[in-house]
């Protein structure tokens, strides 16, 4: 089976069925995480809407995602939403920082409507200084974003998941929809709107090896640092219904070790120009997130926190532990296909 036959096949049996009224009205999830804004640590409001989600996913989808479990499998009338965004609001207590995700693109019309896209913008509207939301990069035109600039007083930052600035990578191992230039396209429309503009960044997509990702993200953080204003180093973790997973249970995958996250940071800190250089490992230090021996994940993963937070990576320096050597010994072996 190739990769490509494999990719569609994972697509096509993780497609939800067409949800009730029920399901529709409630939104995916909702919870508070520590951010920053400028130098200020502050609270941050996740929520999670529930949409029909990303149509890339429905046809092929990225091979470590497997937001497509949590949507509809249709669209989300306009009632539906603001039901969701109703209940969503019961939840919020005036976070500074609010970050809605659609599991896919908030400006596809398909997910949100453009009018429902303003009521949730001004549900935070006066509430919330920075509001995020994420969107494929063919979406983020300026006939979508001018009207919620209007509709929010504070900030509008607008994420890309870029994931890498090689376009070999990007479609073969991530197996996006888009080339490394249309992601730069769409933060330079961003940005010449006044909006900010956010990256993410993938370390360990697969088929690549534990030393190969880092070079590739390190790379990608000093080519893609003119042009965003921060800049999200995300480690995979192995979700449900994704080409990652189909290779995880295989023995074909390892998530990143910690160690490469701390290495990425150390190596493009000072190349990352006056973009903020962020790593927040989504189930750090469990079995199918990246993780270390077990015993260093708590502090390696604290420190990287911090150095998020902080802006200081310094503070990377000083980490060690036994398994280190393991992850070096890892890096040098992984190449020649033997088992560190
Ligand atoms: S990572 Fe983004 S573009 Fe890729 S399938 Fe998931 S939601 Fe779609």
């Amino acid at each position: 089976m190739t990769p490509e036959s494999l990719a569609r096949t994972v697509a096509r049996e993780r497609r939800p069925e067409p949800a009730s009224a029920t399901d529709a009205s409630r939104f995916v999830n909702a919870w508070v995480e520590i951010e920053s804004l400028a130098d200020e640590r502050v609270r941050a409001f996740v929520l999670i809407l529930r949409t029909r989600g990303c149509y890339w996913a429905d046809f092929k989808g990225c091979s470590m995602c497997g937001y497509a479990r949590d949507t509809l499998g249709r669209s989300a009338t306009p009632a539906e939403l603001a039901e969701q965004v109703s209940r969503a609001l019961a939840r919020y207590h005036d976070e500074p920082y609010v970050k809605v995700y659609t599991s896919g693109s908030f400006l596809d019309d398909r997910e949100v409507d453009p009018t429902s896209r303003e009521v949730v913008v001004r549900a935070f509207a006066g509430r919330a200084r920075r509001l995020l939301f994420e969107t494929l990069p063919e979406f983020a035109t300026e006939a979508a974003l001018v009207p919620l600039r209007a509709a929010f007083s504070g900030e509008l930052e607008v994420a890309l998941g870029l994931e890498s600035t090689d376009p070999v990578v990007l479609s073969r191992f991530v197996h996006k929809n888009a080339p490394p230039s249309a992601y730069f396209d769409a933060a330079a429309t961003v940005r010449r709107l006044g909006l900010r503009a956010k990256a993410y960044l993938l370390l360990k997509p697969p088929y690549l090896t534990e030393s190969e990702s880092v070079a590739d993200v390190v790379r990608s953080v000093i080519e893609a640092a003119p042009r965003f204003d921060a800049l999200s180093v995300n480690p995979v973790h192995i979700q449900g219904g994704t080409v990652v997973e189909w290779l995880f249970r295989r023995g074909r995958y390892r998530p990143p070790w910690l160690w490469s996250v701390v290495e990425t940071l150390r190596a493009s800190a000072d190349r990352r120009g006056s973009a903020r250089l962020i790593s927040f490992p989504t189930a750090g230090g469990l079995p199918r997130g990246p993780h270390n021996c077990g015993s260093c994940d708590g502090r390696v993963l604290a420190a990287i926190e911090e150095a998020s937070l902080d802006q200081r990576f310094e503070v990377l320096d000083g980490l060690d532990c036994s398994c280190r050597d393991a992850w070096a010994a890892a890096c040098r072996l992984e190449p020649l296909g033997v088992e560190a």
